[in-house]
């Protein structure tokens, strides 16, 4: 048996791993985020939990992967920029970790840790072609074609949640640019929705849910749908086709064979899946979208640190 190390740079927690080759996690250990702090911060933290880790097996590891948010270069093991860590800025981690633990280093964006994850031992597994998509604040997606990372020509490929949908009018993104799907299908476009039907007087089992005390979030918006509150069924419905009429089109262009959908909005299950599968059939060409199977990710929040183990092992293709 060879083992594999996994990390995954989280915006509030950073998780190492021992992984096996079947992507089972064997032993993992958790630490706050030194988000505020220095590169050096991180990597002394790095540095620690890679040392404990492998100090607990008498097995070989064959080499560190890591997915990390942000422009990442996996070819020159640097991290440019990351919306986690914003004092960090084309900081190399890969020169002082191969150094320190003789071992290969890879990284890459958490979305692409966590496409190989769902390709190698989740829904992914065995597609030649498959587009991953995390639907939560953002909307981030990673690209996987005959059987590859794709990356694209500055590495920038997958920004899904930054297509145009409305083209007047739009609310302002985090992007800069106006009308990205992530504005509307993301968490605040999600919440903006429920809202508004909340003014309306037409979504009474959320209004008593908050009555009660309790957050407004994706998660209770899809609670007060399933016990069948109209206007959150038809916040689903919505949140489905917006998400569904770009897939449509990536549908149309890339002809995969598999659409994963995960990240948190993906707990909402078929209240979800349901439209953004019937939006697919009406929009898309019949061929390609009566082919393509939507699934829902099954690895969960544990797939960016198993898929960090994948590129750990396969190390990054070209
Ligand atoms: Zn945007």
């Amino acid at each position: 048996m060879s083992l594999a190390l996994g990390f995954d740079l989280g915006g509030t927690t950073v998780t190492a791993a021992l992984v096996s080759e079947q992507g089972e996690i064997l032993h993992s250990l958790d630490a706050p985020t030194p988000a505020d702090q220095p590169a050096q911060a991180t990597l002394d933290l790095m540095e620690k939990l890679f040392a404990e880790l492998l100090a607990h097996t008498q097995e070989s590891v064959v080499g560190i992967g890591m997915g990390i948010a942000g422009l990442i270069n996996p070819y020159q093991g640097v991290v440019h920029t990351s919306p986690n860590l914003p004092l960090w800025q084309d900081v190399d981690l890969r020169s002082p970790l191969q150094k320190r633990f003789g071992l290969p280093v890879y990284l890459d964006n958490d979305v692409r840790a966590m496409a190989l994850g769902e390709l190698h031992f989740g829904a992914g597994q065995d597609a030649e072609s498959m587009l991953c998509l995390t639907v939560g604040t953002g909307i981030g997606s990673a690209i996987v074609l005959k059987g590859e990372i794709h990356r694209g020509a500055t590495l920038s490929a997958g920004e899904f949640g930054h297509i145009t949908v409305v083209h007047q009018g739009g609310r302002l993104c985090g992007c800069g640019n106006t009308g990205c799907l992530e504005t509307l299908a993301g968490t605040q476009g999600i919440l903006l929705l429920a809202r508004r039907y909340l003014e309306r007087g037409q979504a009474p089992i959320l209004a008593k849910k908050l009555a009660q005390g309790e957050k407004l979030m994706p998660r209770l918006v899809a609670e007060a749908a399933e016990a069948g509150d109209p206007g959150c069924i038809q916040v689903w419905n919505e949140v489905g086709t917006w998400l569904g009429s770009a897939l449509a089109g990536a549908v149309n262009f890339l002809n995969p064979e598999r659409i994963v959908i995960g990240g948190g909005i993906a707990q909402a299950g078929k209240l979800l899946f349901g439209p953004v599968r019937q939006t697919i059939l009406t929009r898309a060409f019949a061929l390609p979208a009566q082919s393509v199977q939507v699934l829902a990710a099954q690895l969960g929040p544990q797939a960016g640190i198993v898929g960090a183990s994948v590129l750990a092992r396969r190390g990054v293709k070209a």
